[in-house]
């Protein structure tokens, strides 16, 4: 008789990292359990195709009593806080519930875990942005000093984690992921948003892709290469923090080369155009992570480059269309 099943908890099951992690933890014999918000419509886009295998579970990182049920439901041994506002745009125009979700959220799920009683580990989604202004590569000593009200509250939610963990002696673990994009990513962010208009371009769907700030860096990474990373945090004897990177920092134009490439253009300058309606009170103008950390104590690296994601995800929206099945 085989080892008892292991259980985890994913909060933000519903988003882009969400389904890649319940994909790999089922991989791996693990029960998974995803929490959700109850909503008129149900919008289960990246994990529809694991509804037979995960069971869902009714919460809201705003309400405190809720995340014990969830906690009592599904009884895990690991839950892995993937759930916030995660758009930084938009976190100028909601800064109030981008504070609640995306900070207090994480330490309404360390109380219920401590409530709990039982040892649970935890897993912090943390991230690039908390580093905001900088010019080197960060890793896990770089000051952090945030440039939206999202890192401000992942800044939060980040401390409150590692403050638990000395506090009361859990099993903590942040992983500061920097951008990690895939064919799953939300429309909104700058990555999807070109390869799907490259699609709809090709198509003669769409005319052009209208942009924001241009002079951007970033060190992109694939999204099921990340996940990975997350669960290896928690199979270690002890909890730390780790960034999660693939050490190479691209331009925004490199990504347009590469996305406007699979289309066979070259010259994609007619086909961009920048609008300062996409600009942000502040920006993030480069960010680049050195994973050597990770690489030693948990043995991660990065499979999958740049270009080898970009073609995936224009083959993606480009068949998305053809099959005209969704259009998200
Ligand atoms: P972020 O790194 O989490 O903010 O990921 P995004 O994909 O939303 O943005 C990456 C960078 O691209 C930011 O510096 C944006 O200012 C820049 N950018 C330029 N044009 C756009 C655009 O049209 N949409 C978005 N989302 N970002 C843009």
């Amino acid at each position: 008789i085989g080892e008892k099943m292991k259980r985890a908890l994913i909060t933000g099951i519903n988003g882009q990292d969400g389904g890649y992690l319940a994909e790999f933890l089922l991989d791996k014999g693990y029960e998974v359990f995803g929490m959700e918000r109850r909503s008129s419509t149900k919008i289960r886009v990246n994990c529809q195709h694991l509804e037979d295998k995960i069971t869902f579970v009714n919460g809201d990182l705003t309400d405190q009593n809720s995340l014990m049920r969830c906690l009592k439901e599904s009884d895990p041994d690991e839950v892995y806080n993937l759930a916030s506002q995660s758009f930084v745009g938009e976190s100028w125009n909601t800064p109030e519930q981008t504070g609640d979700v995306t900070g207090m959220g994480a330490l309404r799920m360390l109380e219920a875990i401590r409530e709990y009683g039982k040892e649970v580990k935890f897993y912090q989604a943390s991230t690039s942005e908390m580093f905001g202004r900088m010019e080197q590569y960060a890793n896990e000593d770089t000051l952090f000093y945030p440039r939206s009200p999202y890192g401000v509250a992942k800044l939060y939610a980040h401390w409150i984690t590692v403050n638990y963990r000395e506090s009361y002696d859990m099993f903590n673990c942040c992983g500061i992921l920097f951008n990690h994009e895939s064919e799953r990513r939300g429309i909104e962010f700058v990555t999807r948003k070109i390869t799907d208009a490259v699609a709809r371009i090709h198509l003669g769907l769409q005319d052009k892709v209208i942009l924001g700030n241009l002079d951007i860096k970033r060190d992109w990474g694939y999204a099921p290469d990340y996940v990975e990373a997350m669960w290896l945090m928690l199979q270690q004897d002890e909890p730390d923090d780790y960034v999660i990177a693939t050490g190479k920092f691209h331009t925004l134009e490199d990504f347009l080369n590469h996305s406007f490439k699979h289309i066979g253009v070259t010259d994609w300058s007619k086909y961009v155009e920048q609008n300062p309606k996409f600009m942000r009170p502040a920006d993030v103008f480069y960010l680049a992570g050195d994973a050597t950390k990770a690489k030693e104590k948990l043995g991660w690296k990065p499979r999958t480059s740049l270009s080898e994601m970009v073609d995936r995800m224009v083959k993606n929206d480009i068949k998305k269309y053809h099959e005209k099945s969704v259009y998200y």
